[in-house]
């Protein structure tokens, strides 16, 4: 069983004590209004003032807790609605009763629990009609609204900060999924899919205002090789590693990215493609100077290729090509350097 299920039964025995306690008060004030008999009285304790520690003992010693704690909440309606012979019909009370045993269902969470509390409280109010006799008195007096007070304020108040925390809660939980939707796990760095919103938008400010922006596209030197000759953990430690030397040389409105296996896409806003090539110089040399803590004779290089954003490139996906095309420039230039697609020439038909 869940931790929050187990927990239920401890969690509702106060606010059962408090709840039934507080409508029993309104009973007790209705019933001493009209003097009624011992009977009433008794049924009135029984209900709001015996039931509670009955309910707890029931799942305290239940085999299966939870599913007792349902029918124990089941039983609070049928209650809560034998309250309302007892008092005569008694408008306020009688609405309040109900209505509030009707919340405290709804607000549980549990499926369909309020249909079933609907028929409790039928057997309820009816049971206690049989026994007691139906006796008509609608009318509410200020002493009973009074009386009706500390239950509504409390009750409306509890399910308010019940309600507020689950809010609270979800929007916490709701935080962190679009973090780790947006984050690669492995790296730390954004994901592809959110590296690429981030460089759609920076296209887009290319070209309506004209704003500079370079991708830079780097991709590990023989990478396979590491992880045929030392096994795929120490190849992670090194795509970590290479995110580490990534991570020291962007800005923080720079988007990094981990695009693929061993590739890394980055985009810097408003940099010409000097001061891009100068980075990827920078991180292609740090990348030689890279020793791992597990195997520090292992030597890391690097290809990056350069292109800045241009007006033709049409789409993402032509801004991409660009920079591949340049990093594949690298490769075949015999790796561990830096190339850029900077003449037109060099940019894909778009
Ligand atoms: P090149 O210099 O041409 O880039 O050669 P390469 O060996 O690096 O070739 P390539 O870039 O195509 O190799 C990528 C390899 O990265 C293939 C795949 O097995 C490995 N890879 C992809 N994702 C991961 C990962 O998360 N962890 C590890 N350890 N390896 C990965
Ligand atoms: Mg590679």
């Amino acid at each position: 069983m869940s931790t929050p299920r187990r927990q239920m039964p401890r969690r509702i025995y106060p606010l059962r004590m408090l709840g039934m306690g507080l409508g029993g008060m309104v009973v007790g004030v209705v019933l001493w209004e009209r003097q009624a008999s011992l009977y009433a009285w008794a049924g009135m304790v029984l209900l709001a003032f015996v039931w509670p520690h009955v309910a707890y003992l029931r799942t305290r010693y239940s085999a299966d807790p939870y599913r007792t704690e349902i029918n124990n909440l089941l039983v609070d309606s049928a209650m809560a609605a034998a309250f309302v012979p007892l008092m005569h019909f008694n408008l306020l009370p009688s609405v309040l009763v109900v209505t509030l045993t009707m919340v405290d269902k709804i607000t549980t969470g549990i499926r369909r629990l309020w249909a079933h509390a609907l028929w409790a409280i039928l057997a309820g109010g009816s049971v206690c009609a049989l026994l007691m006799g139906v006796h008509w008195a609608p009318e509410t007096s200020m002493r009973v609204m009074i009386a009706c007070l500390p239950v509504m304020v409390l009750h409306t108040l509890s399910v308010s900060m019940v309600s507020y925390q689950l809010i609270r809660k979800t929007a916490r939980q709701n935080q962190m999924l679009d973090e780790l939707r947006r984050m690669d796990a492995l790296t730390g760095l954004f994901g592809r899919g959110h590296w690429q919103e981030q460089a759609e938008a920076a296209l887009r400010r290319h070209h309506t205002t004209d704003e500079p922006a370079c991708m830079l596209m780097l991709d590990i030197d023989r990478f396979k090789e590491i992880n045929d000759t030392h096994g795929h953990t120490v190849g992670d430690e090194v795509i970590r590693a290479l995110a580490h030397v990534v991570r020291g040389n962007v800005r923080a409105g720079d988007c990094a990215g981990r695009y693929g296996g061993d590739e890394f896409a980055i985009v810097l806003p408003g940099m010409h493609a000097k001061d891009a090539l100068a980075i990827a110089h920078r991180i292609r040399e740090q990348t030689e100077g890279v020793r791992l803590r597990s195997l520090p004779g292992i030597r890391i290089t690097s290809s990056i290729g350069v292109a800045p954003a241009d007006h033709r490139h049409s789409s993402l996906r032509a801004w991409i090509d660009a920079a591949d095309t340049a990093l594949y420039t690298a490769k075949n230039g015999g790796r561990n350097q830096v190339a850029g697609c900077m003449e037109p020439a060099l940019l894909p038909a778009v």
